[in-house]
């Protein structure tokens, strides 16, 4: 939300690019016109009415017939497919020879149009061509920055390889994200408070709900101010890898750290219990201790 404008210009920014390529195509797609299109219509003629002195449709839509043609050497030879109407009028000497004097300048004319395009179409095709190198390029140049930028970063391989794959399943959904959002760490600490935090919380608090367990808090000063941890301790029943015996390990989770000033009572901490934790009886009653740790940074 905070940058909409950003995201507007650079989604605009992709669509000019695209519509060069769509432009690329189109021109490339006219050039064809009259020379390579596969079918008969009135596209053929587009720009070049020379042809409607002799060319008309043939037997099927991906043909026609030759006048000049039919009339030199017959109607079997006078057959031909539309996309080689181009080199029949622009290249063949049987189709030369077989245009009547009147229509030579017209012919002449027919021949440099076709050239013009095919020029025309050559450089569009260059064009993209460099386009889809210059692409590869930088795409390439990305992929060593990212792969060194998470080196420099000590990932691990295996890091790099699930980061990498993450983004490639993001780009499916959209990466928008990363204009929208200014990845400080105060964004991303409020986060993880905000969203990740209570959804911690609530899964901590089911455990707690079906276990006994204690509490401990454990509490720091620094500068005058007093940060406690409250943390919760329970005994856990695994499965081993094998699925075939039960292992029981300690477990330790945070639920909340605080700031204090120096005069805060035992109550002020009651009430993040409370608040915290103590959303309904069970849990209440499967509390059995707390045990308060008190240590400085400094001194021990
Ligand atoms: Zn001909």
């Amino acid at each position: 939300m905070s940058n909409p404008k950003k995201v507007v210009k650079k989604s605009s920014k992709e669509s000019v690019n695209s519509q060069d390529e769509q432009s690329i195509q189109n021109r490339s797609q006219t050039s064809e016109v009259g020379g390579n299109y596969t079918k008969y219509s009135e596209k053929i003629f587009a720009n070049k009415e020379e042809l409607k002195a002799f060319v008309l449709p043939g037997p099927n839509q991906i043909e026609f017939i030759c006048k000049f043609c039919e009339a030199m050497y017959g109607k079997e030879a006078s057959v031909l497919k539309v996309k080689n109407l181009r080199s029949h009028v622009a290249e063949s000497d049987k189709h030369e020879i077989a245009t009547p004097k009147k229509y030579k300048k017209d012919l002449e004319s027919l021949k440099i149009k076709y050239e013009k395009e095919e020029l025309a179409r050559k450089q569009n095709q260059l064009k993209i061509t460099e386009k889809q190198n210059q692409k590869n390029f930088d795409d390439a140049r990305n992929y060593l920055e990212f792969l060194a930028f998470t080196m420099a970063e000590n990932y691990s391989f295996d890091q790099i390889s699930r980061l990498g794959k993450f983004l490639k399943d993001m780009k499916q959904r959209g990466l928008s994200f990363i204009e929208r959002y200014s990845f400080t760490p105060q964004e991303i600490s409020k986060v993880s408070s905000d969203c990740f935090g209570p959804f911690i919380l609530d899964k901590l608090k089911e455990k707690l709900e079906i276990t006994p367990y204690s509490l401990s808090i454990d509490s720091v000063t620094v500068a005058g101010e007093n940060i406690f941890a409250l943390k919760a301790k329970y005994l856990e029943k695994k499965l081993d890898k094998d699925f075939d015996e039960k292992i029981t390990s300690i477990q330790n989770k945070i639920i909340g750290i605080q700031s204090f000033k120096e005069s805060s009572k035992a109550k002020d901490m009651m009430e993040i219990i409370n608040n915290k934790l103590f959303s309904n009886e069970q849990i209440q009653r499967n509390l059995k201790g707390i045990v308060h740790e008190c240590f400085s940074p400094f001194k021990r």
